[in-house]
């Protein structure tokens, strides 16, 4: 049977992603619900389906998900217009958005109830590490699902881990992403104590980057102009990872923490700190912008 892929949800992430699956000479066809999306797709030769209802044919061997949060998934998979009841049994759904473990699992099982192999296989690395191909994937769902789904994720990723069953990938993910949020608030805070003592920063960066305070957002993502190239903060903070989404992970965390009466008083407080951000108009900015409410009046750029 020949290979061909739908790709649905062709933003930030997903976009690079299914470039590097057309690149790599798979048979792939993309639908996004966003006009603007849909353009920018276009610019990029992919080959936009307009209608989802003619994305999903009998001859879809892999259908990748790649939606803001869980209600999305949700409707694709399950709603009026679901594909679980289109696509042929021998289908294999990954669902690449991070969303909460209980829909994933929900939405899992009715695959499952349909004979039908589902994973799910959220991602981390940003929009460089989709365009680069260099994207850690996690993935929940059983060892067969997972053989299966490996050489395509291999292709759009660099290390690709079997976290455990269904709704694990998700699980992990948004463990990493706790870990993410309060990261990038502790760099800013660093950051901006330099600035305060008057410390050149781009000598405390490079200091930290080879020092136990490194972490991700200080040596791949820092949340200043200046420091590395290529990042949001370079780009007056255009995402990227949208701020928005940083919160929508840090409530998924916070969630699942109460789910299990697990005391995070850390990620509680970056909730709280990207949940006022957002509030105050930032959500579309990339996550890196917190730097901003962290720095104050420290900083003499503009975020607007
Ligand atoms: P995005 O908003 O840029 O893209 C999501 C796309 O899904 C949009 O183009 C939107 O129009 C489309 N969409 C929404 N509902 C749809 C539907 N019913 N049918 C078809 N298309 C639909 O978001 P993104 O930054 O690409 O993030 C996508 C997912 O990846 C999120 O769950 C996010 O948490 C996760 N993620 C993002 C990053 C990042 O750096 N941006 C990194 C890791 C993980």
């Amino acid at each position: 049977m020949i290979e061909q892929i739908a790709f649905i949800g062709v933003g930030n992430m997903g976009c690079p992603m299914a470039e590097n699956l057309k690149k790599s000479g798979k048979k792939i066809k993309v639908f996004d619900i966003s006009k603007k999306t849909i353009e920018l797709a276009k610019e990029k030769n992919l080959d936009v389906i307009e209608n989802l209802n003619d994305l999903i044919t009998k001859e879809v061997t892999t259908v990748i998900t790649m939606l803001p949060e869980g209600k999305n998934s949700k409707e694709v998979f399950l709603g009026e217009n679901g594909i679980i009841n289109k696509v042929s049994k021998n289908c294999l759904l990954i669902d690449c958005s991070t969303i909460d473990i209980q829909t994933s699992i929900e939405i899992g099982k009715k695959a499952t109830e349909s004979g039908i192999k589902m994973i799910d296989a959220p991602v981390s690395g940003g929009v460089m590490g989709a365009q680069k191909a260099t994207l850690n994937i996690m993935v929940g769902g059983t060892k067969d699902a997972f053989e299966l789904a490996l050489p395509l994720l291999k292709i759009m990723g660099k290390n690709i881990f079997h976290a455990g069953d269904l709704g694990s990938g998700n699980g992990a993910k948004i463990c990493n992403n706790m870990s993410l949020g309060i990261a990038m608030i502790a760099a800013s805070e660093s950051l901006m104590l330099a600035k305060r003592l008057n410390i050149d920063i781009k000598k405390v960066h490079e200091i930290m980057k080879n020092a136990s305070g490194n972490s991700w957002p200080i040596s791949v993502y820092p949340p200043l102009p200046g420091l590395i190239e290529g990042t949001p903060s370079n780009n007056n903070y255009r995402p990227g990872f949208s701020a928005g989404m940083m919160n929508k992970d840090l409530k998924l965390a916070s969630e699942c923490a109460e789910s299990v009466s697990a005391d995070t008083p850390l990620g509680k407080m970056a909730l709280e700190i990207y949940r006022k951000f957002c509030e105050e108009g930032n959500d579309t900015k990339d996550f890196s912008a917190i730097s901003k409410v962290i720095g104050g009046d420290a900083w003499d750029y503009p975020i607007d």
